[in-house]
């Protein structure tokens, strides 16, 4: 049997902590320890923020204006000036490089001078804010020194890094060559160690990637690139790995459930979901019952169903749960439907109650206030159908629990639970989902979305769901229409909002959400409500923003849904979910401070009626980018263009909202551009996989 190693030994010696080598001391260490670089291997993917490409410097007299460049020379004379009784000062050296002169000043940092001395050769980087005389504020400087480390600082393409206080430039690159030269053996392929290459027949996963170095190459060319074109190559090889990683975890991960889950028998017997469908009013599109097709089929398989079902705002997926959670409730299995807010649960709870009644299944309301930890647990419960007829009997009273994150939290313990539902799952981070369905033992899992997740961004986060699309809209709806204004012509859109009350139509107004708990935009929706009451009087003003406790939001809500408050002014808390088909106008103010995708969530409230409905955006428009960025959603209503755009625009984190859905950090993926190595990393990601499973 192996002897563990001893605990001091890492396993790798890329896990080696850098406090232990040479030259790093405790001072040092603490500052690489503020950056998060602890061990040998990460300071190895530390990402230069830019290159210098020090084999030429620019000649002081031919720097331009406004533009970054590095020159190179010696400092000539330096001081500090003092005024207001020393409260303000600027340091200034004057840097002489034979062809002219460079003034490099620094505000109000007077210590900065103990870093420079007169004859010093220096490097400068920056751009001139003035030319008369030539003058860069506050530069990038760095010492030249005279020793042999000077093959590692001049006369190449030079990393520049992201820094912390005290920690100097060059100390770090030199320490990053040191350990460079050092460890380059020991940065292996990410497959080694999980596959052998060499049987016979198959063949290296390098293969895979002939474009691409291998991934000490990569490093070093991040680090020390021969040309500004290797630094992107190696970015992408080390890119490819970053999503190989997450890749391989997500198959794994899937290929645990099927070896090891045994899905709970949930198709059902159609004796509940009969009635339902007789009872809800309108036939099922296309697209749902193909989806519960899907869906029944999961349900009856022998693995837990892990499935993600993608429909645009409107599309009729609550529909689709309520027919998923009949499949479990008639095989005598528990439900549990998790919603990201209380507003949204409650409506859920609303429905889900109604639809139910007649069928005799209890449906259970948990939501609480995490702060005060006081969950409420509401029922509805029905007479059970007391028929004779054990066929339509509902097996030992299965029943819904509805809830928000209070679902997550330890007070509920479900017995026997066969299927979970998450609404509006971008809401959710991964873990959060997993922890509700750790609470049955694999329950079959729906995750619901109506944010459309370009492809990308589907195989990276969702690599190990499979995916459903309701690609189609319930008929009958009223077109939606999108307007783009900027700000004085609200008197005009107020007209409009009248007009259409006195149809009886409802509207709502939203102002941006910074965060729900931010006070100031509290205090702008409450004033923004009092302007409002008296711009619609006489019709009702309702305010809905995320500090209200339950009771108030539901009493809102509640008049709102009855048409007693007609104009509903709310932070972005109605994103998601709400339906109510009477209020047919949006406005949305400072629609600039929006992502588009919630944009189009937003004014997905709209619009699901057999009303016409609208949309305006009214924006602060400076630019021509922003005006063509919101026109994305005057020109389509196609949730996957839109999101699209979102994702090139403002990055992932936008589009998933705040609440991140569980992505690592990536240092060097990027979801917007990377779509390419995203698929190879897949398959790559398979073919390890597989060779590692044969050994
Ligand atoms: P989302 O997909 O955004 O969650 P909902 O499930 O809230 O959409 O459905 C939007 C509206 O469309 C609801 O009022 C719902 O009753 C209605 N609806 C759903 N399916 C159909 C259908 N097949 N035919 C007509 N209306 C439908
Ligand atoms: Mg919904």
């Amino acid at each position: 049997m192996a002897r563990p190693l001893p605990e001091s030994t890492p396993a790798r010696p890329l896990d080696v902590p850098l406090k232990t080598r040479r030259g790093v001391g405790p001072e040092r260490a603490s500052q690489l320890a503020r950056l998060r670089i602890h061990t040998i291997g990460v300071l190895l993917l530390h990402r230069p923020r830019r290159y210098e490409d020090r084999r030429y410097f620019c000649a002081v007299a031919d720097l331009q204006l406004g533009k970054a460049a590095t020159a190179r020379g010696k400092i000539v004379a330096l001081g500090v000036k003092r005024w207001r009784r020393g409260s303000k000062s600027v340091f200034e050296f004057i840097l002489d490089d034979g062809t002219a002169r460079l003034h490099c000043r620094w505000w109000n940092l007077p210590f900065m001078e103990k870093y420079f001395r007169q004859g010093e050769e220096v490097l400068v980087y920056g751009k001139p804010n003035s030319l008369k005389p030539r003058t860069i504020d506050h530069p990038e400087t760095e010492i030249v020194k005279t020793d042999e480390e000077n093959l590692v600082h001049l006369n190449r393409i030079v990393p520049i890094y992201p820094l912390t206080e005290g920690l100097p430039q060059r100390w770090l690159r030199s320490c990053i060559w040191q350990t460079l030269q050092e460890c380059e053996p020991n940065i292996l392929e990410p497959w080694n160690g999980l596959a052998v290459p060499a049987s016979a027949g198959s063949r290296p996963p390098q293969a895979a990637i002939p474009d691409l170095p291998g991934r000490a190459d990569a490093v070093r060319m991040l680090h020390f690139p021969e040309e500004m074109s290797d630094a992107e190559i190696a970015r992408q090889r080390l890119a490819l790995d970053e999503f190989l990683e997450l890749q391989v975890a997500v198959q794994r991960r899937r290929k645990n459930l099927l070896a090891n889950a045994k899905g709970l028998p949930c198709a059902g017997d159609n004796h509940l979901i009969k009635p339902f469908l007789k009872e809800l009013g309108f036939p099922l599109t296309e697209a749902q019952t193909r989806v519960l097709r899907q869906i029944r089929r999961d349900m009856s398989g022998s693995h837990p169903m892990r499935r993600l079902l993608q429909g645009d705002v409107g599309s009729g997926k609550t529909a689709v749960a309520a027919c998923a959670a009949l499949m479990a409730l008639e095989s005598g299995f528990n439900v549990a439907l998790m919603a990201p807010t209380e507003i949204l649960a409650e409506q859920h709870f609303q429905a889900f109650s109604h639809w139910f009644r007649s069928l005799g299944i209890r449906v259970e309301l948990r939501t609480g206030n995490r702060k005060t930890s006081n969950i409420e647990h509401r029922t509805s419960n029905f007479e059970r159908s007391e028929s004779a007829n054990s066929a339509l009997r509902v097996p030992r009273s299965a029943f819904l629990t509805i809830g928000t994150h209070a679902l997550i939290e330890s007070g509920f313990t479900p017995d026997n639970l066969g299927l979970v539902i998450i609404d509006e799952q971008h809401r959710f981070g991964v873990a959060q989902r997993e922890k509700l369905v750790r609470k049955g033992r694999y329950p079959h899992l729906l995750v619901m979305t109506a944010t459309p997740i370009p492809r990308t961004l589907g195989l990276t986060l969702y690599g190990d769901l499979d995916i459903s699309v309701i690609d189609q809209l319930p008929p009958g709806r009223g077109r939606l229409k999108t307007f783009l204004r900027t700000a004085d012509k609200l008197p005009q859109v107020f007209d409009f909002i009248r007009g259409k009350r006195k149809e009886g139509r409802q509207a709502y107004v939203v102002y941006p959400r910074v965060e729900e708990s931010d006070q100031g935009e509290i205090k702008a929706v409450t004033r923004e409500r009092a302007k409002l009451e008296k711009e619609f009087a006489p019709f009702q003003v309702g305010l809905l923003h995320g500090r209200l406790g339950p009771e108030e939001k539901e009493r809102v809500m509640a008049a709102f849904r009855a048409n007693r408050v007609h104009v509903l002014v709310a932070t972005s808390i109605i994103e998601v979910g709400l339906d109510l088909p009477n209020a047919t106008v949006m406005l949305i103010e400072n629609a600039e401070q929006f992502g588009l995708a919630q944009l189009h969530q937003l004014r997905g409230r709209v619009g699901r009626g057999a009303h016409e409905s609208y949309c305006v955006l009214v924006a602060d428009i400076k630019t021509a980018e922003a005006r063509q960025r919101l026109k994305v959603l005057e020109e389509t209503t196609d949730g996957f263009r839109i999101a699209e755009a979102d994702l090139k625009l403002r990055g992932p984190g936008e589009l998933l909202g705040h609440q991140q859905s569980g992505l690592p950090p990536f240092r060097f993926g990027d979801l917007s551009q990377d779509g390419s190595l995203i698929e190879r990393a897949r398959r790559l990601a398979r073919q390890v996989g597989d060779t590692a499973e044969k050994t």
